[in-house]
């Protein structure tokens, strides 16, 4: 197996999480029991996701020049993430997501991006040679598609396979899906992705725009894999779901590992759901994310 090279450009956040008995109404002061501050952000977890793997992981992102910043840094590289590439902005904040949990799990959250909405074309570039001599370019869309479209277009002029999960989802050009390689919306985000009501359509609009293969994440129904000419549903392990924050993310930095390692599509989804399935058996997002060991000793008990 080759050393898998995986280059991550997204979005770090820290979220700091109230849990009370209610979300508070609008004017309304309620008295939380708990607080907990932990590193998230769709980029930063799908880095985390890979490194646990086993992944050589560069992550290319902006934060704020202010401690959220330095705490999120020193994170990754506790995580073994090469962190050369993150820009610190003088001038903006880390991004931050304030999350209000309830009694019931029901949750609500404010997102301030911060210095990730200012992610630029030209921060992309200077991590060109790490982008273009990698396995595999993992993008997310919580950071601008300006600075998106530079990396999709360095790795795939350097023949670097693409992932685009299209999370949070927005529409996106047609000229940029057709330089994905692979892109992981979930049901209801290929919909917004393409601007369709109805998934037959939109999955059929994303491979004629020219992404080679598209996988529709359902959750505990598992994936559905579609290339032109062929669609067959991979189901998902069957686990006692906990917290499904993160499965996501789980999912997209385990198929990112899995296919910088060369594993077939099959495999590489199988090896995906499994390390997702883990994931959502365990509360917190990072926190959630699994080992390679953990997965492998999953695998096999799940018999592959
Ligand atoms: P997102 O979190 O982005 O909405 P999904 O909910 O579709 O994504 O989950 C991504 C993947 O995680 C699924 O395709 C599946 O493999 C795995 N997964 C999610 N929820 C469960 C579950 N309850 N049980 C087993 N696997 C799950």
């Amino acid at each position: 197996m080759p050393h898998p090279r995986i280059a991550v450009v997204g979005s770090a956040n820290t979220d700091m999480v109230i849990k009370a008995d209610r979300i508070p109404a609008p004017g309304e002061t309620v008295i939380g029991r708990e607080f907990v501050m932990a590193p998230g952000g769709k980029g930063a977890n799908q880095a985390v996701a890979a490194a646990r793997l086993g992944a050589e992981v560069t992550f290319v992102a902006r934060l704020g020049s202010d401690v959220f910043g330095d705490r999120a840094i020193a994170g990754y590289e506790q995580e073994g993430i090469d962190t050369t590439w993150i820009v610190r902005d003088p001038e903006t904040a880390s991004g931050v997501a304030l999350i209000f949990v309830d009694e019931a799990g029901e949750n609500s959250i404010a997102v301030a991006s911060g210095a990730n909405a200012r992610l630029t074309p030209e921060d992309v570039e200077r991590a060109r040679e790490v982008i273009a001599s990698a396995h595999v370019l993992l993008v997310q869309l919580e950071v601008p598609l300006a600075a998106l479209s530079r990396a999709i277009e360095l790795a795939h002029s350097a023949g670097v396979r693409v992932i685009l999960n299209p999370a949070p989802a927005r529409e996106v050009p047609a000229s940029l899906l057709s330089r994905v390689s692979i892109a992981t919306p979930n049901e209801h985000e290929i919909k917004v992705v393409v601007g369709e009501s109805d998934r037959a359509r939109s999955v059929a609009k994303m491979l004629d725009a020219g992404t080679q293969t598209v996988l529709v994440t359902l959750g505990a129904q598992g994936v559905l894999w579609a290339e032109k000419g062929q669609q067959v549903r991979v189901p998902a392990f069957r686990v006692q779901a906990v917290d499904t924050t993160a499965a996501g993310d789980a999912f997209n930095g385990a198929l990112a590992y899995a296919l910088a390692s060369e594993l077939a599509m099959q495999e590489a989804i199988r090896y995906a759901s499994a390390a997702a399935a883990i994931a959502v058996t365990r509360m917190g997002a990072q926190p959630s994310l699994a080992t390679r060991t953990e997965v492998e000793a999953f695998l096999r008990q799940a018999g592959s």
